[in-house]
């Protein structure tokens, strides 16, 4: 078998092979079971790795447009002070300048907060197209691999590593949540120790897509529970150790 042939998974699963490439690689994918779960595993994983970058979190954009809203000035009260008799010469005019002024300080409040709104929406469709970009220049790397493991709490974790590019998406879904104060943190673990990966934002029961780059001596990928904030090393027993290929 051409082992150039098997190294073209990748590629297929992100529909990036010219019309011959294709051709012969549906061919050669006919009569290698290797080639199928291959494709099935990169398919499934970039899928994951998709969704969690697709999906936006609520709370932190609720939080950015409610604490623009409380340093926004209000409209303040349309309440005429004149008394009646005085009111009476140019009620009109006052009136109107009074209701004229809280209108247009209203619509400057719901223009601020809309502008905020849209523009934290479009930074994160923005970084959600960079994170898609970037998981299909890795799944098109001829190494790319897909890795998946249980979580000993609960989920499953998925990684997609490429040695040439010296990158790792990875992905968990399904996770427990944690009691407050505690988070959970990822690890490069290798013969040279455990470097953090970060604190992993945990949104409903799945976290976001996290791109490592240096992946350096690392040949495990290791999940734990930490305090609120990180650690900088672990200071417990991996929840996840998911093998990444040499
Ligand atoms: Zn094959």
């Amino acid at each position: 078998m051409d082992p150039e042939v098997h190294s073209l998974t990748g590629a297929y699963v992100c529909h990036a092979l010219e019309p011959a490439e294709l051709e012969a690689f549906e061919r050669h994918l006919a009569r290698c079971p290797t080639c199928v779960q291959e494709v099935a595993e990169l398919q499934e994983t970039a899928a994951l790795l998709a969704s969690a970058a697709a999906q936006t979190p609520p709370p932190r954009l609720k939080a950015a447009v409610d604490a623009r809203i409380a340093v926004t000035r209000q409209i303040p009260p349309v309440v005429s002070h004149e008394p009646a008799r005085q009111a009476d010469r140019r009620p009109r005019r006052r009136w109107f300048t009074a209701l004229g002024w809280g209108l247009a300080a209203g619509l400057a409040a719901v223009v601020a907060v809309l502008g905020v709104r849209l523009n934290d929406q479009q930074n994160q469709i923005d970084q959600a197209r960079q994170r898609s970009t970037a998981i299909s220049t890795l799944l098109a790397a001829p190494d790319v691999h897909a890795e998946s493991v249980n979580v000993s709490t609960g989920g499953n974790g998925r990684v997609l590593v490429s040695r040439s590019r010296d990158e790792a998406a990875i992905t968990v879904s399904g996770l427990s949540r944690l009691a407050p104060g505690k988070v959970y943190q990822l690890w490069m673990m290798g013969p040279s120790g455990a470097r953090s990966g970060g604190v992993v934002p945990v949104t409903a029961e799945a976290f976001d897509s996290v791109l490592a780059h240096g992946l350096g001596d690392a040949r495990t990928i290791g999940l734990t529970v930490e305090p609120a904030g990180g650690s900088a090393q672990p200071t417990t027993e991996p929840v996840m150790l998911l093998p990444m290929p040499a």
